[in-house]
């Protein structure tokens, strides 16, 4: 099993790098984000109870987000070669309570990906990606707000994987394929 987290400020790339890792290590992706969107999208109970903190950039309160994850983690536990966390952890209390639901599974973090950009090129990304993705989160305003709270949020994380000797900054900006290659070598050298 190879079990890695993939954290990054919004913009970076996390998704589109999750969705190469997936591919090529036959990995199963975990995104929260993208579960929240489905929720919201679905119009269930959560999804009505989170929107208004998605739309406008803010967390969602982490025993909602945990819920939503850990009902994931049940479902495919038993599919793929292990996992990618993409979007959670994104505090130091989500960091224990995955390393805490890993552990009673028997399971592990192998590899924490940091991925990192300027902010210049994230809002460029950002802007550019809203033209099209339909986020109601990817505007101009919003994507400020979703910056200052990556960046409260992000120190705790590092440490959190610093502590346990499993983090690695990569650097998100060149083209995905250049980033993926960066990716590959980090992961290459753990399996
Ligand atoms: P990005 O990293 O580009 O902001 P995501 O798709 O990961 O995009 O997340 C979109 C939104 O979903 C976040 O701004 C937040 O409102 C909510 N969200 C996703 N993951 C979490 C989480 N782990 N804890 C709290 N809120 C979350």
């Amino acid at each position: 099993m190879l079990n890695l987290v993939i954290f990054g400020p919004p913009g970076s790339g996390k998704g589109t790098q999750a969705a190469h890792i997936k591919e090529k290590y036959g990995l199963l992706h975990l995104s929260t984000g993208e579960m929240l969107r489905h929720e919201i999208a679905s119009k269930t109970a959560l999804g009505l109870e989170v929107e208004s903190l998605v739309v406008s950039g803010q967390l969602v309160p982490d025993e909602l987000v945990t819920e939503v994850l850990k009902k994931a983690l049940a479902e495919k536990m038993s599919q793929g070669n292990g996992f990618i966390f993409d979007g959670f952890p994104r505090n130091g209390e989500q960091a224990q309570i995955l390393e805490d639901a890993l552990n009673s599974l028997n399971l592990d973090i192998n590899i924490a990906i940091n991925l990192t950009a300027s902010d210049t090129e994230l809002i460029k990304r950002i802007l550019l990606r809203g033209e099209t993705s339909g986020r109601a989160d990817d505007n101009e305003i919003v994507i400020k707000e979703r910056l200052e709270i990556y960046r409260k949020n992000v120190s705790d994380l590092i440490s959190f994987y610093q502590k346990l000797g499993k983090l690695n900054e990569v650097d998100g900006e060149g083209t995905p394929q250049e980033v993926f290659e960066r990716i590959t070598k980090l992961i290459d050298k753990h399996i």
